[in-house]
């Protein structure tokens, strides 16, 4: 379905992240890698991607809290890569702390990683995709683009603001056969979740399926994770004609978290 096509993924060598772009590869995309972690492992990842799907996979290492790096990675991937079709802004990090107590460093990274970069890769990118007359922007927002939760407000405002970014240039590139979304998970198993799961244990007293279901999925009705899997299989889904006319939209997979 994405043979000959590019798609560059922001924050990919773990998690979510690392699902589209094997995903996407699946699907015969040539794939940009970016994010942080161990050289070694990251170039097994990319090497891995190539190797499994036939498929090109450069790394880039450019910080998404740095406007410069990000504009530079835009335009490498379209010189080693031929183009750039298909735009996942997926970088994220998180801090849980009270207002009042809350670090300005750690709202000055939250506001860059999840929601500048977004306007830098965006910005960057348009051009090339008005050019090549087709285009898929993805967002990573998070069932916290739709909801609040207390002790999170640089992640909460970040993601409503990436809820505004993504349907404020969907309306401005609707007549470009270029679709901008946002998908909203819920919780996700991730190596980020699973290692809050020990220290909760100990920490409450709890058994590891009490953690899961009465602390980290209280709020997700299923009481199940949604998997990497599945996020992926909905950016897969967006990037096809069948879903050219969902543009601007806001896409919880959250187990029935926003529908309370
Ligand atoms: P993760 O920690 O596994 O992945 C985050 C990725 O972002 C990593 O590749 C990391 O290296 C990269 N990254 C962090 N700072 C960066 C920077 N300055 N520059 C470049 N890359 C950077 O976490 P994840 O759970 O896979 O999260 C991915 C996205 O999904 C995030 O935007 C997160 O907010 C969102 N999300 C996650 C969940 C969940 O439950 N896991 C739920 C909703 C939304």
């Amino acid at each position: 379905m994405l043979s000959g096509k590019t798609a560059v993924i922001t924050g990919s060598t773990s998690g979510i992240g690392l699902a589209y772009a094997r995903a996407m590869a699946e699907q015969g995309a040539n794939i940009m890698i970016n994010g942080f972690g161990d050289a070694d492992a990251i170039e097994k990842e990319r090497a891995g991607i190539e190797a499994d799907f036939g498929v090109k996979c450069v790394y880039s290492s450019a910080d998404m809290t740095k406007p410069d790096e990000i504009h530079a990675m835009i335009h490498e991937a379209h010189k080693t890569l031929g183009s750039v079709d298909v735009l996942v802004n997926n970088a994220g990090i998180q801090h849980v702390e009270a207002i009042e107590h809350f670090p300005v460093e750690k709202w000055d990274a939250i506001i860059a990683i999840n929601l500048s970069s977004a306007f830098h890769t965006i910005r960057t990118a348009v051009p090339y995709m008005r050019e090549a007359g087709w285009g898929r922007i993805i967002n990573t927002a998070s069932a916290h683009a739709l909801v609040a939760s207390p002790f999170k407000a640089a992640y909460v405002s970040a993601k409503h603001g990436i809820a505004g970014l993504t349907k404020t240039v969907a309306l401005e590139v609707a007549e470009n056969n270029i679709t901008v979304n946002a998908i909203c998970p819920g919780y996700v198993w991730t190596p980020l979740v699973e290692k809050q799961i020990p220290d909760t244990m100990k920490a409450r007293n709890m058994t590891e399926e009490q953690v899961k279901k009465e602390v980290l999925l209280a709020a997700q009705p299923t009481k199940e994770f949604v998997t990497v899997d599945q996020v992926a299989g909905l950016a897969v889904f967006l990037c096809s004609d069948t879903a050219a006319s969902i543009t601007g939209t806001l896409l919880p997979i959250d187990g029935g978290w926003t529908a309370q």
